[in-house]
């Protein structure tokens, strides 16, 4: 399948293409859960903390079709699992407790988006060092 430009990917938002809501609620589907995700610097400590507490292990989703073998997935994101399929609940970021992919853009409502400096982070290697 081709990739499209963003222009068509905005589109789709618009057009809810995206939309994998269950009459209204997220069906913890897990499509939006990206490995690069903006977060603060105390969001960062926080998970830190609790991977290292709860000994929580890296989940993979590789591409094998890409060359070189990609994973794109948030490595907290249990898909072996139907439901609660992020290891890290209690502790996710900020985004993933706004974001809604019924309305991309209503997480920007939320004032706790706003606090702190959110730098694009790459999740897999800032807790598990690796790409
Ligand atoms: S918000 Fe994310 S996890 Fe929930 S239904 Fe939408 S894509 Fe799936
Ligand atoms: S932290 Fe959890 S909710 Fe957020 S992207 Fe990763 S698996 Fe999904």
């Amino acid at each position: 399948m081709p990739i499209g430009t963003i222009k068509e990917l905005m589109q789709d938002m618009e057009n809810g293409t995206y939309n994998f809501t269950e009459n209204g609620k997220c069906s913890q589907c897990g499509q939006c859960c990206s490995n690069i995700l903006p977060m603060t610097d105390k969001e960062i400590e926080m998970i830190r903390r609790y991977i290292k507490r709860y000994n929580i292990k890296e989940q993979k989703h590789l591409v094998p079709s890409a060359n070189p073998i990609i994973d794109l997935t948030c490595p907290f994101l249990d898909t072996s699992k139907e439901k609660e399929k992020c290891t890290i609940y209690e502790a996710r970021p900020a985004i993933c407790r706004c974001f809604k992919c019924d309305e991309p853009n209503g997480a920007l409502k939320h004032k706790e988006l706003y606090e702190g400096v959110r730098k694009a982070t790459d999740v897999r290697k800032t807790f598990y060092g690796k790409v």
